[in-house]
């Protein structure tokens, strides 16, 4: 209480405004790597709950389900955020054999892993034959001087065949998105990158693996796990154990108030005498205010439009241009005896897999399903498999004027006509959320108009004042929490730095 008093209207350092990965990974970071740039840091949370989008649940039945992201892909920042706050023995890794599928004329087919890039059966030969002469340079057309769709760049790379039946239905998965209208550059940029570097997909590979010979990575850090493979992770209880971990590290190193929920900023104005600002919340117990020399916003891009429009007009409306679907996650459970015998091929007749992809073109109104049941243990009771669906996105917007009941029978009605048998009893409904507003479009154009609004801030005289989150640095968590760790915490930090130089200054003389 004594804290809230001290800290209420008074100058706060640095404040992070949104408790999701990315403001939570910047909290963490600012307190182990840059503490001597601030002395005073909250996390301020609009929701009861710290998260964001990762929503893991559980209950007494014996299920644990993820009603936001399912899973993340264990890069070094993944790993670092997981060793920091404690959660090694926490973790867990997917199977990296196991494989993942694509629905293609009826049948649920493997995608490539490797070897069998000559064998699998999603392309046709003359497919193959296609994506092979394109990636080699042979076939791929002229480099654009403008800025590609993904379906553009894929269609012109590697043909119409891996693009309908590999790529567009990956874009549901990860984005649910339109990929007519997704910027190969801002979506898959690693890929994009490629073919300028190298004149094609393979020729850019090439030069990728020379530079890495010439100049090698440092050696990994011994204290990080090593994923083998292709994989994904997530924590024994679901992907929620991290951000309340880096929680409960923020608690202990700054107090309990410095992480506060339920605190929902409604305006932000700068003082242009002291160049701090003035943060005004809607909490439980009425308005509250804090003053903050830095100020980060990792909220959505449609919450921070409205909060920097009286400071930055312009960078406001960049912000707005930034669309966010709406999905819904869907958790269902069966008897194993309802899943079809081709995907029982796991050890001891088991579901087997990651999961599989539907592409738009195949009748199937589901975007994708994840097998929680096979990727990680302990999901679900003895007997039964624990199925989570995605439906809606950019091209089902109409998913939000839906009956919890009809998104079930939909989903139901999809798996009946690939994964489960057509006699499969009613689905168990385990959880189900929609997110009116799920993901942040990487629509043609993306960076340029997140560099604009970052801009219009600076013009706008706002130094000090940070936008992050998923929309600006990529909406996968791994880079969510790469990009808080590293980049949103290194600008705050230094911006904190030169506050403190400017102080000292003033003092001396
Ligand atoms: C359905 C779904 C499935 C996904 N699946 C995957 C997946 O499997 N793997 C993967 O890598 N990624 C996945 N993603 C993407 C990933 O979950 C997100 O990109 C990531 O969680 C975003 O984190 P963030 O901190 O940037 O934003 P958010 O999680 O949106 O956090 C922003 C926070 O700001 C808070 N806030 C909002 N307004 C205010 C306010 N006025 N004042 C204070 N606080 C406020 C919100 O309550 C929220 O907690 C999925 C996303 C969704 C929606």
């Amino acid at each position: 209480m004594l804290l809230v008093l001290l800290l209420e209207g008074l100058s706060v350092d640095v404040v992070i405004v949104g408790g999701g990965v990315s403001g939570l990974c910047a909290a963490q970071a600012l307190l182990t790597e840059h503490r001597d740039a601030f002395t005073s840091l909250v996390v301020t949370e609009g929701r009861e709950r710290v998260g964001g989008n990762i929503t893991s649940r559980s209950d007494e039945r014996g299920y644990v389900w993820e009603e936001g992201p399912n899973s993340f892909q264990p890069n070094v920042s993944m790993m670092k955020a997981t060793v920091d706050t404690g959660l090694k023995e926490k973790l867990v890794l997917g199977d990296p054999t196991a494989p993942r599928f694509v629905l293609w004329d009826k049948k649920l087919r493997k995608t490539p892993s490797g070897p069998d890039v000559v064998t699998f059966d999603l392309l046709s030969i003359w497919g193959k034959i296609r994506a092979g002469l394109g990636a080699l340079g042979i076939m791929n057309g002229k480099l654009p001087d403008y800025e590609e769709s993904v379906e553009q760049f894929v269609k012109r790379n590697l043909g119409d065949e891996a693009f309908y039946r590999l790529i567009e239905p990956f874009c549901s998965g990860v984005y649910a998105g339109d990929p007519s209208k997704l910027s190969m550059k801002a979506a898959f940029g690693k890929v994009h990158v490629l073919e300028e570097k190298g004149g094609s997909i393979m020729g850019g590979s090439l030069k990728f693996m020379q530079e890495q010979r010439d100049n090698p990575p440092p050696p990994p850090d011994p204290r990080l796990p090593q994923p083998k493979g292709q994989t994904v992770g997530s924590y024994r209880e679901g992907l929620q154990t991290l951000p309340n971990a880096i929680e409960a590290y923020v608690r202990g190193e700054q107090g309990d108030d410095a992480v506060r929920c339920d605190w929902k900023l409604t305006a932000i104005s700068r003082d242009e005498t002291t160049g701090k600002y003035n943060l005004s919340y809607d909490t439980p117990d009425g308005a509250r205010t804090l003053v903050a020399k830095s100020v980060a916003l990792t909220v959505p891009a449609y919450v921070a439009a409205p909060l920097i429009k009286s400071m930055a007009g312009d960078a406001s409306d960049k912000l707005l241009d930034i669309y966010y679907p709406p999905v819904a996650a869907v958790t269902i459970a069966y008897p194993e005896e309802a899943v079809r015998d081709e995907s029982m091929t796991g050890p001891g007749r088991t579901l087997e897999g990651f999961g599989q992809l539907h592409p738009r073109t195949q009748g199937v109104t589901t975007l994708g399903t994840i097998y929680s049941s096979a990727l990680f243990p302990g999901r679900v009771p003895k007997g039964q498999v624990l199925i989570l669906n995605y439906i809606g996105g950019c091209t089902n917007t109409g998913i939000v004027d839906q009956s919890e009941d009809e998104i079930v029978a939909q989903v139901d009605k999809d798996l009946r006509t690939m994964l489960l048998k057509p006699d499969a009893p009613a689905p168990i409904k385990v959880g189900l959320r929609i997110w009116p507003k799920a993901i942040p479009q990487f629509n043609v154009g993306h960076f340029d108009r997140v560099n604009a609004a970052k801009d219009g801030l600076k013009q706008a005289g706002c130094s000090g004042l940070f936008l992050g989150g998923n929309y600006v640095s990529g909406v996968a968590l791994g880079k969510c929490v790469e990009y808080g760790y590293v980049n949103l915490a290194g600008e705050i930090a230094e911006h904190a730095r030169s506050v403190k130089e400017e102080v000292k200054e003033m003092v001396e003389n």
